[in-house]
Parts: C-alpha cells; sequence; structure tokens
C-alpha cells in the first residue's frame, strides 16, 4: 500500500517529465472526465507543477484546474517514453497524459478529481494533517489536531493513520514509528507525555524521510547490520512472534482502527501506560457452546452421533 514516500516518489517522477510542458492529448476511462469535458481543461494546456500532500498527488495546469488523485490500495502512476512499453494492462489505464516526449498513465486509482484551483482552500483535502515529508512539517499543529478532545478515546496506532491528524504514515510505517518511539500502539492520546510526542515526531519524520530516499522501505528500516527473516524489513512489521531485535521478547500483532489494521508492537520495548493493560489481560475464555431453548436437546432422547 502507497505510504507517503511513495506517494512524494511519484510526484517527483511525474514533475520530471511533465512540469512546463503542455499536454497535447488527453484520456480518461472515468465517466465524470467526459461528463465533465476534463479534456477542454487539460488537453494543450501546460503543467505548472506537480506535487504531493501526504498520500494526496496534484497536477496543477495552466488552465487553473488541479488534477487530484489517491492510489487508496492499489493505484499508481507511470512514466513511459513515447513509443515505450507500458509495465501494466491498457485496459487498467484511468487517465493519460500525453506530452510531446512523454506519456504518464495514472493505472487502476479509484480516486480522481479535476478541481478549480479556487475551490482547493474548501476541498476535502484542505483537511489534510501536516505532512510529514514537509521541509516545514508543524509539530505544533500535528500536536494540536492529535491531543484534541474528539480523538481522546482512540488508540494512537489508529490515531496517526488518520490523515486529517498526520499526512503520510501508513500501516507499515505505523508500526515502526511506534516502536521506533517506545509507544505501545493502544495507548490514548492524554497518556503521551510532551518528550514521548518529541521522540515520535523524531522517529516518524526521520523514518519517512529515509524511505523516501531509498525509495522503499528495504534499508530505510532497519541499520544496515541488522538480521532479520527473509522478506522483513522492519524490526516488527509482519514479525509476529518473532523475536524483538532488541529485547528478543516474542513480537504481537493487534488489529485496530475501524478497519481492524494490523498493528505489530514489542509488549517489553513499548510499555503500555494507561488503565487496563491489554498486555496483562487474560485471553478472553472460550465461550460454552449451550444449546439455546429451540436448538436444545430434549435430555431424554439419545444424541446424535
Ligand atoms: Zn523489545
Amino acid at each position: 500500500m502507497p505510504e507517503g514516500h511513495s506517494v512524494r516518489l511519484a510526484a517527483d517522477q511525474l514533475r520530471e517529465v511533465l512540469a512546463g510542458r503542455t499536454i497535447i492529448h488527453f484520456q480518461s476511462s472515468f465517466k465524470k472526465a467526459i461528463a465533465e469535458e476534463w479534456v477542454s481543461q487539460i488537453q494543450g494546456y501546460t503543467v505548472n507543477t506537480v506535487r504531493s500532500h501526504g498520500k494526496n498527488l496534484f497536477i496543477d495546469f495552466s488552465s487553473g484546474w488541479t488534477m487530484y488523485t489517491h492510489f487508496l490500495m492499489w493505484g499508481s502512476w507511470h512514466v513511459y517514453s513515447v513509443g515505450a512499453p507500458w509495465l501494466k494492462e491498457e485496459r487498467k489505464a484511468r487517465v493519460i497524459l500525453h506530452t510531446a516526449t512523454h506519456v504518464a498513465v495514472l493505472f487502476s486509482a479509484p480516486v480522481c478529481e479535476l478541481i478549480h484551483r479556487d475551490a482547493l482552500a474548501t476541498h476535502k483535502t484542505a483537511e489534510t494533517g501536516p505532512d510529514l515529508l514537509a521541509d516545514n512539517f508543524d509539530a505544533t499543529e500535528a500536536w494540536r489536531r492529535f491531543s484534541a478532545p474528539a480523538h481522546a478515546e482512540r488508540e494512537i496506532g489508529a490515531l496517526i493513520m488518520d490523515q486529517t491528524v498526520l499526512a503520510g504514515i501508513g500501516n507499515v510505517l505505523k508500526s515502526e514509528i511506534l516502536f521506533g518511539a517506545y509507544l505501545h500502539p493502544q495507548r490514548l492520546p492524554a497518556t503521551i507525555r510532551p518528550d514521548e510526542w518529541a521522540r515520535f515526531v523524531d522517529t516518524a519524520c526521520r523514518l519517512i524521510r529515509a524511505s523516501y530516499e531509498h525509495g522503499s522501505f528495504n534499508g530505510a528500516l532497519l541499520p544496515a547490520d541488522a538480521v532479520v527473516e527473509p522478506s522483513k524489513y522492519g524490526y516488527v512489521y509482519r514479525r509476529r512472534g518473532y523475536p524483538c531485535l532488541r529485547c528478543a521478547t516474542p513480537i504481537k500483532m493487534v488489529r485496530q482502527g475501524e478497519r481492524q489494521r494490523m498493528t505489530f508492537y514489542c509488549p517489553h520495548c513499548q510499555p503500555y501506560i494507561g488503565d487496563h493493560n491489554p498486555d496483562l489481560a487474560l485471553p478472553a475464555p472460550r465461550k460454552r457452546r449451550t444449546p439455546s431453548k429451540s436448538q436444545a436437546v430434549p435430555t431424554d432422547q439419545p444424541m446424535g452421533k
């Protein structure tokens, strides 16, 4: 799943071939692109720039219109030289932007809108929180959003994935950042001390920046001499049951948030602070299967086989 660094990398790649160039041909399979005649706002116009904010990607055209795309779980932008073969099937192309030298293709992304610049300030993307990859990341504003009363009952492992609080964290970075900052994912925001928040911000900015500079999570999350199982690339992500690389305690997993996303953590390095430590809770007793009245089998008859 694309996280903030991979959207930033896609924006860099698009900017390199599109910025300052004229779109000589525009195609889209989105019904609304045809109904709203996007071609008249894109074709023949120049791309001013391409930018990202968290997981949102924007292409600004000289017509005053901006194309907003979000990959969700499966979308991607590809860039090809004119005439070069594509790496994905043409039927999956949702938007195609042609310049004299390159073709930019949006594959499979479900979210794509054309927004006039006058409407950007009131668009839903304007609610996105501070971008961890921004040079001027605003940690004070991020804290204001993180500690808002409306979020008081949300576990931080779910809260830091909320893009209106902080922009850029996806499921892999969530687990790795909380581990790096020694924070238990099920703590509530009110239990986070100022020094813990500062450590969280430092870790989050460092890990997302490293992922961006490496071009992926590989080599970005662990020191070069770390020894992990094949196909693993972080301290905790997808390492449930394996020993913690710091303390050898088995890594645990908990599902969090509305979408029940997996969070991996070390219960020793990331101690719970707050009431009702979930790591000390006994496993839920197995439900005894007592037949309901309607299903009850009369005791004077032999039970089935
Ligand atoms: Zn540990």
